[in-house]
């Protein structure tokens, strides 16, 4: 960079770390590109809502081009990067661009980790796009429409099923949600079978669900699955996955709707940079989020392995990847904090944790003040409405929320036919729907 031509800050990702970093430069001296390989910013930890009918997909999705529309030093690039060279200072897209850089951001967030069993994914999709919501909202709709219409109580079980594996809090959000759905408000539409005959399962190889929450909440949050109708399965390892098939030690649940939410690993991208990288694949990075040997590279967010003042890695979660793109644009807007050999740690300001759990309940850790129930779900849902981009999908969620909330309806139970989709190869597709029932 010569001395005074501006910096030229690329960041990978609009997610909530790339966003946060943007905008916190808007009054920067410095030129950015933003690249994405979707156009839109989307508001994962709504996601279950968009895959059990409760929300549409432009409730909790944005195009970045309408976020940056105002400022002038982001130009937003659709993209999708393969590669980073640290030595020549550019990013690979897949279509061969080379997009220089003086300063890189990774904010490209992490994939659904099977542990190796790769196969198991066409069978158990993972929830992280609006591709993957769709899918399974069309699913479980087309699962109770087919036993809506299979006299054999035996035939008819496998679509009465739903298993969601991993509870962590998106596996308990989905189980609750589900249960909603197969226990309560949607079965007064069907004729052919009735709420008890459906099974919502919650798998967890662990001890228990919610491991990175206090016990108390963990035993709050299974109590308030069960009363929901949601069995859940603790210390239960999954062994095997097949279609329509799941295998736990000595028993097998039938079922299309299998639903993976069992842990994470980081993005590809991770993979191409010279870093050393822990069990999930997570770049090490230094205490200010940079690359150890290329200062002017950082990686912040799901892509990032970072301590706490306890020494245990941060968790993969909206408010450290917001954090941490506002620390390293803190870094970018001052030549002075800039400079790697002056630079202040990032520090990680916990403020809490959250899990809603069907309609109206949720656990909440708020710095050590454990709450559940009613109150933690009105929390929940303030914080979920406020961070939320764009007014009009603040509005229009807490319009449905409310909705929601008083006649117990859910709004977009659409099956829509969407050639392309690959997730889905059972018997549900919608091209092969009506076979044999
Ligand atoms: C279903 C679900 C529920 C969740 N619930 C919560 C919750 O309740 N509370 C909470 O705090 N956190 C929750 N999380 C976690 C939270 O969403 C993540 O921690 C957060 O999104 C991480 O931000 P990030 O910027 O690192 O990555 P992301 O927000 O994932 O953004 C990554 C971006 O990079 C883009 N990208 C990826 N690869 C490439 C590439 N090769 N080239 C170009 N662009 C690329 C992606 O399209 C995406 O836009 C949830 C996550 C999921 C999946």
């Amino acid at each position: 960079m010569s001395t005074n031509a501006k910096r030229e800050v690329v960041i990978i990702g609009g997610g909530f770390g790339g966003i946060k970093t943007a905008k916190m430069l808007a009054k920067a001296d410095v030129n950015i590109t933003l690249i994405d390989k979707t156009n839109h910013h989307l508001f994962q930890p709504l996601l279950y809502q968009v895959a059990t009918a409760a929300l549409s997909p432009g409730d909790i999705a944005v195009p970045i081009r309408a976020i940056f529309s105002k400022q002038k030093n982001v130009k937003v690039m659709l993209g999708e990067v393969v590669e980073v060279l640290e030595q020549q200072k550019v990013v690979r897209l897949k279509d061969d661009r080379l997009i220089p850089f003086d300063t890189l951001v990774v904010a490209c967030g992490a994939k659904y980790n099977y542990f190796g069993n790769t196969a198991w994914e066409k069978h158990a999709p993972g929830l992280k796009t609006i591709s993957n919501a769709l899918n399974i909202r069309e699913r479980i709709l087309m699962s109770l429409e087919k036993a809506d219409q299979i006299e054999s109580a035996e035939e008819r079980q496998k679509y009465l099923n739903f298993v969601v594996i991993g509870g962590g809090p998106t596996g308990v959000e989905m189980a609750g949600a589900i249960a909603e759905i197969a226990k309560r408000n949607m079965m007064r539409d069907y004729n052919n079978f009735s709420p008890d005959q459906t099974h919502v399962y919650l798998i967890e190889a662990g001890p228990r669900i919610l491991n990175g929450y206090d016990e108390t909440l963990s035993e709050k949050a299974v109590g308030m699955l069960q009363e929901l109708g949601v069995e859940v399965l603790q210390n239960t390892p999954v062994t095997n996955i097949e279609r329509d098939k799941i295998f736990l030690v000595g028993s097998v649940i039938e079922s299309p709707n299998i639903i993976w939410a069992a842990g994470v690993v980081a993005n590809a991208i991770i993979k191409t940079l010279d870093v050393e990288t822990d069990r999930a694949g997570r770049a090490i990075v230094a205490p200010d989020m940079s690359l150890p040997r290329h200062r002017d590279i950082f990686v912040i967010g799901d892509a990032a392995h970072m301590l706490d003042d306890k020494g245990n890695p941060l968790p993969a979660i909206a408010p450290v990847a917001m954090q941490q793109g506002k620390y390293v644009a803190s870094l970018l807007k001052d030549a002075s904090k800039y400079n790697a050999a002056v630079r202040e740690p990032f520090r990680y300001l916990d403020k809490g944790s959250m899990a809603t759990i069907g309609r109206a309940r949720a656990v909440a850790d708020i710095r050590g003040f454990k709450v559940s129930g009613f109150f933690a779900w009105a929390m929940w849902s303030v914080i979920h409405i406020l961070f939320l981009i764009g007014f009009r999908n603040r509005l229009h969620v807490f319009v449905e929320w409310m909705w929601h909330y008083f006649t117990y309806k859910r709004g977009v139970r659409l099956i829509t036919d969407r050639p392309g989709d690959t997730i889905g190869h059972s018997e549900l597709e919608t091209n092969t729907f009506g076979r044999g029932a």
